[in-house]
């Protein structure tokens, strides 16, 4: 009789969702990962699937969700989570963090599950307050173009949370600042695959915008370590992970020059409407609820990332998935 917990990962195809799984397969729970492939790939999950405690559905989850037997946890990370992947398919994008979580929610009741939802920084848009705290309410264009994935995940939260006090659900919300590391998918069109990929095939990188809009990157084993504890934790509220190391992005693209070694240059292009021009996360509320904070340094994940991505086969580097995609400002 296998008495080992189970965990649901939405989005287990995924860059974060399969570094999730791979953490619970290793802390001996059962997992079930749960992708319609939308910008995911199997290649990520590989690995797990000669494991016996590990099952694998292709399945959207913006429809009726059936999971048979019992069910410990939930982590819902299905979602288009770069700009222009959620710029192509903008009701797949709303209806995931919309419909989807509707039905993971109703899925945890059932099962008396704990469902924990991936939330984002993005919930606070183009911030005016900075760094960004949980008490923060955000300051979000709903009609721009990054309004289909910033209105889904303040929905999802909003519903977790009518969930959480309306039928007493157990659930717990994590806002994602920027995060990065291997599997990340090379063509993505977010700015650590951009410019290391184009660094690796000879390209100028593009810098959007002067290059002064700022982020802070988070190696992703840290931000697995802050979602695990945040799990197990009984609080309830929105808490950030993220490392508050902040770098503009002009001062990134210069790391990543001095990284790859590439003689290319850099080269400016307009920047998308509503791009974010500053963002920090304030982690006191994970220090202190969580005892968390970041370990890996920036120079140590990029260098960890530069490899991954220079393992690849070519026709992944060259597979340009995006090229007549026109950003949502050109
Ligand atoms: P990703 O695109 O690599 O992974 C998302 C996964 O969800 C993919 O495998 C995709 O196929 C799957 N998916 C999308 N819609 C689905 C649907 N309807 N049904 C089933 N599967 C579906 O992106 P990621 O970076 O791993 O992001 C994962 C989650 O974390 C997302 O919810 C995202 O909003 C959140 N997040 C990520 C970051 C980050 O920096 N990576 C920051 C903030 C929030
Ligand atoms: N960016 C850039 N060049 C690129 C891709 C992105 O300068 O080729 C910028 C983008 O305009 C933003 C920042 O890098 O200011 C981070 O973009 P990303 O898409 O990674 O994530 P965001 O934090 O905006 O969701």
């Amino acid at each position: 009789m296998d008495n080992r917990k189970t965990v649901l990962i939405t989005g287990g195809a995924g860059f974060l969702g399969s570094h999730l799984c791979d953490r619970f397969i290793g802390e001996g729970f059962r997992v079930i990962a749960m992708d319609n492939l939308i910008t995911g790939d199997l290649r990520n999950l590989e690995h797990l699937f000669k494991l016996p405690q590990f099952e694998f559905y292709h399945h959207d989850v913006s429809k009726f969700v059936h999971i048979p037997g019992d069910l410990d946890y939930i982590l819902h990370f299905a979602s288009p989570a770069s700009p222009i992947d959620y710029l192509k398919i903008p009701i797949q994008t709303l209806k995931v963090g919309s419909l989807g979580t509707h039905n993971l929610l109703g899925l945890a009741r059932a099962k008396k599950a704990r469902l924990l939802i991936a939330s984002t920084s993005e919930v606070y848009g183009d911030p005016t307050v900075h760094p960004q705290t949980e008490e923060y309410y955000g300051n979000v264009n709903t009609v721009g173009p990054r309004g289909v994935y910033d209105e889904a995940k303040r929905f999802q939260e909003a519903i977790t949370m009518a969930y959480h006090t309306f039928h007493g659900l157990e659930t717990r919300i994590v806002r994602i600042f920027n995060t990065y590391g291997p599997r990340m998918r090379l063509n993505d069109g977010r700015v650590l695959p951009a410019f290391i990929g184009q660094a690796l095939r000879g390209e100028d990188l593009t810098v959007f915008g002067d290059g002064s809009q700022t982020r802070s990157f988070c190696y992703v084993d840290d931000l697995v370590e802050g979602i695990y504890r945040l799990l197990f934790s009984d609080y309830s509220g929105p808490v950030n992970i993220g490392n508050p190391s902040e770098i503009t992005i002009r001062e990134f693209a210069d790391e990543i020059i001095k990284l790859t070694g590439t003689k290319q240059k850099v080269v400016y292009q307009p920047l998308p409407k509503d791009d974010p021009k500053q963002r920090q996360p304030d982690i006191s509320k994970a220090k202190k609820i969580l005892g968390w904070e970041p370990r890996v340094g920036r120079a140590e994940g990029l260098r960890l990332t530069y490899d991954y991505f220079k393992s690849l086969p070519r026709d992944l580097l060259f597979a340009r998935e995006h090229k007549d995609f026109k950003p949502y400002n050109r």
